[in-house]
């Protein structure tokens, strides 16, 4: 019996160590990928509830590999956060977002870049020092950009992150708590941060149905968020049906696989192209 707790230990240590050395081989090749240009950002559309036209789009990091596979963000990024490199991973993402609203202008889709930012960003006074350097004081370029934040990030070290936020917002940055109501919500947060948006998680518009919790969270969350002056948007719409409630419950704006997946520059800007005539 002994033996065979024995083997099983093995076995289970085994697999922890793979995990861990896996997770080791990505954080050593994060910088060269950065130094070589081996990151790509995707595009989500986020359209109007009202009439689904193109209101912005997500920029989501995308990391392909050789033989043609990802490694998705949700792995790499928690890793990247382990250290200063997701600084420099944002300040990469931030500039290529502006190279690609550009090519959006260029298409006559003068529309929103939402960014993705994480705890250690906030964090980080040459992040600000960086983004006034690179966009000057409150440029109406900075307006036409979102920063995604979740409410766990904003609350780590809450002062520092607040005077952050502050001065980006004073840039005409604006920011959308992400992934809402996940986190320990606080509305005094919500009060005290310069916030211009709630992101309605989709664990909650994808299990919403008429009468159960997730509906009534959803349209209390839509409530609050108008009655503190900021505008909501809905992720991980799916279906017609959710997208119609969604608009019935007044949210303003929605993203998810029912309108399109996150795509690069170049089929993003041919989709919507093809949505907005059909
Ligand atoms: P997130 O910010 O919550 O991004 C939304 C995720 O949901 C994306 O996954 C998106 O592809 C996926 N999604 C969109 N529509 C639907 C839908 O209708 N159904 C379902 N099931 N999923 C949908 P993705 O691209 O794999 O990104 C995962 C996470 O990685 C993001 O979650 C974000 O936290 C992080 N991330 C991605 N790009 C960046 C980045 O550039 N910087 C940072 N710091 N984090 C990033
Ligand atoms: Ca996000
Ligand atoms: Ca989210
Ligand atoms: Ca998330």
């Amino acid at each position: 019996e002994s033996k065979r707790k024995a083997s099983l230990l093995a076995v289970f240590d085994s697999g922890l160590n793979k995990d861990a050395s896996a997770k080791l081989q990505i954080a050593s090749r994060l910088e060269s990928a950065l130094n070589n240009d081996e990151f790509e950002m995707h595009y989500q559309a986020i359209v109007h509830s009202e009439n689904h036209e193109l209101h912005g789009m997500e920029a989501l990091i995308r990391w392909p590999q050789s033989d043609g596979s990802f490694i998705a963000p949700d792995l790499f990024i928690p890793i990247a956060e382990q250290s200063s490199v997701i600084n420099d991973i944002s300040k990469w993402v931030l500039k290529q977002c502006r190279q690609d609203r550009q090519r959006l202008i260029n298409a006559g889709m003068d529309v929103r870049i939402h960014i993705n930012l994480s705890a250690r960003d906030l964090q980080n006074q040459n992040v600000v020092k960086h983004m006034q350097q690179e966009f000057g004081q409150a440029s109406s370029e900075a307006e036409k950009f979102v920063f995604e934040v979740t409410e766990s990030a904003m609350m780590s070290n809450l002062e520092l992150v607040k005077t952050n936020m502050m001065a980006t917002s004073k840039l005409g940055f604006e920011f959308s708590v992400d992934d809402f109501g996940t986190g320990y919500s606080s509305l005094s947060l919500l009060r005290e941060l310069p916030i211009h948006q709630i992101k309605i998680d989709r664990s909650f518009i994808m299990d919403m149905q008429n009468g159960n919790t997730e509906h009534s969270i959803v349209r209390s969350t839509i409530y609050l968020a108008h009655a503190l002056d900021c505008s909501v948007v809905a992720e991980g719409v799916e279906t017609n049906v959710a997208s119609l409630e969604l608009q019935n419950l007044g949210c303003d704006f929605q993203q998810g696989y029912y309108f399109s997946q996150a795509l690069p520059i170049d089929k993003a800007i041919t989709a919507s192209l093809i949505n907005a005539i059909s």
